[in-house]
């Protein structure tokens, strides 16, 4: 077993599929849904970070830090057209509690507060080498506007929300010393807070699920090349790309052409782009448009289409290839 995505299959298929009355989505979307009342679903998602692996205190700031590991995880309500309700939080330190940990836990609370929900429990303990966070979400959501990833159909659209690899180019800009005070930190500060300080896209994935015109939706958190394949996976279908539909910054741009790297592996692979991913039918793209100028303002793109088959394909120039799964996998030092 090498990847991420054979690990979870290994896990899905021993945890069993006893969708019932009370569980009514387990493994395979961005929350597991179970029955709440007559009008409304409970949502349940966690998520862990590791020092080292997710996160760098070399230039994470701790307050940042905590914002962004409530931030992930309230993605993943928002994927699903969610309130988030209530957060555990747990957390290994290899040794005292540090100093700084005081700055990370206000962090982690003003984001919850800004997103209207609260910690009501957890644990701490004492691991070995490295920080360990795991915080665990309870969201809510209207049954009639639940977004799942497995109800797209051929002919739907795919759009992304706002502009994809920002936090990779945050990401390689730290890792390059460029996110240090100065000229160069103030230049590239739209992706380095997308990197350091994400923003759950609560308000957005609300009003695209009230919209009713959403047929699928889940958050990007791998990188498109990879959550769109999970997403035409847990749906039956593939999906084209058009590449020169892709929303890339300017500034993304400049960023790649100062590290010497592809912008394109940033758009299709980079991760941690916490943008929402979407499907509708063709005949409602107008209409869609028109609602969330209205109600919302956020950028929208469509970025190809969902097709018959399988696999994820990326068009470009007349050339089509085959990009499925091609984003961050945790189990692997480099990417297929
Ligand atoms: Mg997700």
């Amino acid at each position: 077993m090498t990847s991420e995505r054979e690990c979870i299959n290994l896990i899905r298929q021993y945890a069993g599929n006893r969708e019932n009355d009370f569980l009514v989505k387990g493994i395979g979307d961005d929350c597991a849904v179970l029955q709440k009342d007559e009008a409304a679903y409970l949502l349940l998602t966690t998520d862990t970070l590791v020092e080292g692996i997710h996160f760098d205190l070399a230039w994470h700031p701790p307050y940042l830090l905590g914002r962004k590991s409530a931030s992930v995880n309230l993605s993943d309500i928002a994927a699903m057209g969610g309130l988030p309700r209530a957060c555990l939080l747990s957390i290994a330190f290899p040794g005292v509690v540090p100093a700084w940990f005081e700055e990370f836990i206000a962090g982690f609370t003003e984001a919850l507060k800004e997103a209207d929900t609260q910690l009501v429990g957890g644990d701490t303990v004492k691991g070995h080498n490295d920080i360990v966070i795991t915080v665990t979400l309870i969201g809510e959501a209207d049954k009639k506007n639940v977004c799942f990833r497995s109800t797209s159909q051929p002919g739907d659209l795919v759009w992304v929300t706002g502009f994809l690899g920002n936090g990779a180019a945050g990401l390689e800009l730290c890792r390059n010393g460029l996110h240090a005070a100065g000229a160069s930190a103030e230049k590239w500060q739209p992706l380095i807070k997308a990197h350091l300080d994400p923003e759950p896209l609560i308000g957005l994935g609300a009003v695209l699920a009230a919209s009713g015109f959403v047929r699928a939706m889940m958050d990007i958190s791998d990188g498109l090349a990879t959550d769109l394949a999970h997403l035409c996976k847990e749906s039956g279908v593939g999906a084209e790309v058009q590449q020169d539909k892709l929303p890339v910054l300017p500034l993304l741009e400049q960023a790649a052409a100062e590290l010497d790297a592809d912008p394109l592996d940033w758009l299709l692979k980079g991760g941690e782009d916490y943008q929402l991913l979407f499907t509708t039918r063709p005949s409602d793209e107008q209409q869609l448009r028109n609602l969330v100028a209205e109600q919302s303002g956020a950028k929208i793109t469509v970025i190809g289409h969902i097709t018959d088959g399988s696999g994820v394909y990326l068009s470009s120039g007349g050339t089509r290839r085959e990009i499925s799964y091609q984003g961050y996998d945790h189990f692997q030092k480099t990417n297929q």
